[in-house]
């Protein structure tokens, strides 16, 4: 589910599973009381005629404390963290994690809460045992002087917990506010150092980490992941003929037309001057193939124009290599069978794909 949404449920479900959890106590509770229990502890009052009202605030004070204390023990806003620490593992395999200093600061923080998380977990494991202790004297109880210094000692032990709890919400808060700073910096450095300048492609540094993960997911999940080389043909005559920024202006087009092939998980980059690479996980070779194809007519049937100038450029067309990762195949041999494939669409006359 998505994790916003649970976040907005989370109070109705605990509010929810407390207010059943005391209603199904109260059945079991309530005849033992009024059998067993409170005429031990009010046998007097009962007899002098406030009972009710005796009983039931003496009963309603013990289902209030018990209440207290569950909710007191749910207020850590467990999914808070866990999603943050999610998004941050995420964020440290993704391939714009490379600011190292970041990821530094951002596992310097994660380790507190960890460290946050134990601390709160052991002074949890006590209160629960003292709480524990108080429930079996709560029953060994036969005097109301007996019963209030038991309801003082579980306030004293319930005031206890809840400080313990605030600072520890307090505390997380603070770290997540940190994670969230740390994680706005994540993103700008991640735009300047994974992007290519020029086409806002993913550069080839992001290229080849991302390629790392698919092959690894793809082996992990046996699953086919393919890879398209393109490089556009005979692009030196465009940059002889119309000029250095003209061919800057072709490439940004190119890049883009790629760019909107992409789809989903697809990931598409640039490889190198006028050389694009789009992976395509979970597809298998035919599709692959196709994906290919549509790209090259989608080129090939394009009009150039340069913007400012609104020159034409005539047709600009691009050689395609397609490979799909082979069982045990290294992701440098995976490549190496593309940029193969590229050659081979070269060789026979360009503007084609091979594969
Ligand atoms: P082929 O069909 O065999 O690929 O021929 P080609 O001319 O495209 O290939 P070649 O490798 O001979 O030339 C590639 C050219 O791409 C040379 C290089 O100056 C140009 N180039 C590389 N990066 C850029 C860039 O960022 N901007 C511009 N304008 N040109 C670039
Ligand atoms: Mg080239
Ligand atoms: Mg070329």
């Amino acid at each position: 589910m998505n994790p916003a949404y649970t976040e907005k449920l989370r109070p109705i479900i605990v509010f929810s599973a407390v207010g059943l959890g005391l209603f199904a106590a109260s059945l079991i509770i309530w005849p033992l009381w009024i059998n067993r229990i409170a005429p031990q502890l009010l046998g007097a009052a009962t007899e002098s005629g406030g009972a009710g009202s005796q009983n039931l605030i003496v009963f309603g004070c013990i289902i209030g404390l018990t209440c207290l204390n569950l909710v007191t023990l749910m207020l850590p806003e467990a999914s808070t963290i866990e999603d943050s620490m999610a998004q941050i593992a995420e964020k440290i395999t993704e391939p714009g994690s490379m600011a190292m200093g970041i990821e530094r600061e951002v596992s310097a923080n994660l380790d507190r809460i960890i460290a946050l998380l134990k601390s709160h977990s052991e002074i949890s494991r006590i209160y629960s045992a003292s709480l524990e202790n108080a429930g079996r004297n709560l029953i060994e109880v036969t005097s109301p002087e007996q019963l209030r210094v038991a309801i003082g000692y579980l306030i004293t032990e319930n005031n206890k917990m809840r400080k313990e709890t605030n600072d520890l919400q307090s505390n997380l808060n603070e770290s997540h506010l940190q994670i969230e700073n740390l994680r706005e910096n994540l993103e700008v450095a991640e735009e300047t150092g994974m992007r290519d300048p020029l086409t806002s492609l993913w550069n080839r540094r992001a290229f080849d980490h991302m390629l790392e993960l698919q092959v690894e997911a793809a082996i992990k999940d046996n699953t086919p992941v393919c890879l398209i080389l393109a490089d556009v043909d005979h692009f030196k005559k465009i940059n002889d003929s119309f000029g250095h920024l003209i061919g800057d202006e072709i490439l940004k087009l190119v890049a883009s037309t790629i760019s909107k092939s992409a789809k989903g998980r697809d990931f598409a980059a640039r490889f190198g001057g006028e050389e694009f690479a789009l992976i395509l996980p979970q597809t298998p070779l035919e599709t692959a193939q196709k994906r290919a194809m549509q790209i090259k007519h989608q080129l090939e049937t394009q009009k150039w124009f340069v913007s400012k100038r609104n020159e034409p450029v005539g047709t600009v067309t691009a050689s395609f290599g397609v490979s799909q990762l082979q069982l045990g195949e290294s992701k440098d041999a995976f490549i190496g069978r593309a940029d193969s494939k590229l050659y081979e669409a070269k060789i026979a006359g360009r503007n084609r794909v091979a594969s």
